[in-house]
């Protein structure tokens, strides 16, 4: 793919563009931005657009040098990458990268370094880093993948140039799902909304049943009457017991309160069109093609009891890495919010 495909970061493309053309390239970035927008296969392509045999400014992607890199096995692009189990990114990788750094490139102009889950170097680690920052050797790139920044040393943020990754719209992501994927439109509408702008993360939800999940609990949120023990029972058999490990339990239980949280930020958002236009936003809503029933349970609720409910899904999903009893959890958010349930029936009658 040349970099110039990437999806959605028009700004970025045209930077590096100007950039590689120009001749005008840092010697060390840092590319944020939430996981799953494409940081990583944008290094990866910049990686082949400077060292491209045929193209002089893009990839071809078909040269020996692209599909080594492509492959991860270009003498001249490093990879360094946290191991798996370890917390952090561990001071021997950074020092096989600082000995690496000193050495002229094999074959290429360049030699690039690419630091994945930058974000997560120790002390020890992020000192290293900063030393080979601090004496840059001609013909390197270095560059430091990060969700986000705030766990990055001042002193090596101030040695990087910063690239900052945007979520990319749904429109764009519904549009590229729907030409790789035969799955029904409206699960391709809602994945598009619900991934948060990460194409990673919508291909992951187009492979498992969180459409039908949601629209499970959607379903069973919005009935006129929630039996709030039967509902936790059914989420903690369904879909909590499904998980293997209790990290696995974790995730699942943070996609379902996120289910949660966005029907009642439909609810809000009904709340307050109160009854029009409804039909016309549908598009901003997560649950689009439930207007009416959202409507009908909106009207139960007062603006209060929505948001009431919003920040106690927030703060749950807060509690959700600690060592909690996870099934407890869900039993406790689901009585909460049928405690507003039953209030908002009795200020009705
Ligand atoms: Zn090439």
């Amino acid at each position: 793919m040349p970099f110039t495909d990437i999806l959605a970061q028009d700004h970025i493309i045209d930077h590096f563009n100007k950039a590689i053309k120009n001749d005008h390239l840092s010697h060390a970035y840092i590319f944020t931005g939430q996981d799953g927008i494409g940081k990583t296969l944008f290094a990866k392509e910049f990686a082949k657009a400077l060292n491209c045999k045929n193209d002089e400014n893009d990839s071809c992607n078909s040269c020996p040098n692209c599909n080594r890199i492509e492959a991860r096995n270009h003498p001249d692009v490093f990879w360094t990458e946290r191991e798996e189990k370890a917390k952090f990114i561990k001071i021997e990788n950074i020092r096989n990268l600082q000995n690496s750094v000193r050495l002229s490139p094999l074959e290429s102009g360049y030699k690039i370094f690419i630091i994945k889950e930058a974000d997560r170097m120790n002390e020890e680690a992020s000192n290293c880093l900063l030393k080979t920052l601090e004496e840059p050797s001609p013909n390197t790139i270095i560059i430091l993948i990060a969700n986000t920044m705030t766990p990055i040393k001042d002193t090596i943020r101030s040695r990087c140039q910063i690239i900052r990754f945007q979520p990319i719209p749904s429109r764009i992501i519904e549009s590229q799902l729907t030409g790789e994927s035969d799955a029904e439109p409206n699960k391709i509408g809602w994945i598009s909304r619900f991934c948060n702008g990460s194409l990673a993360n919508a291909l992951h939800l187009l492979d498992d049943n969180h459409y039908e999940m949601n629209n499970n609990i959607v379903t069973r949120m919005t009935e006129p009457k929630m039996d709030n023990l039967v509902l936790a029972e059914e989420l903690i058999d369904s879909y909590l017991s499904t998980g293997d490990s209790l990290e696995e339990k974790r995730q699942i239980l943070k996609s379902i309160l996120h289910c949660i949280l966005q029907l009642y930020r439909d609810l809000l958002m009904v709340k307050v069109m109160n009854g029009h236009d409804v039909q016309q936003e549908k598009m901003s809503l997560y649950n689009a093609g439930r207007e009416e029933s959202l409507q009908k349970h909106a009207n139960y609720l007062t603006r209060e009891q929505i948001t009431y409910v919003i920040d106690e899904i927030l703060e749950s999903i807060k509690y959700v890495d600690l060592n909690l009893n996870i099934n407890l959890l869900v039993e406790n958010i689901i009585t909460r919010i049928t405690v507003v349930n039953s209030k908002a029936r009795e200020y009705e009658t």
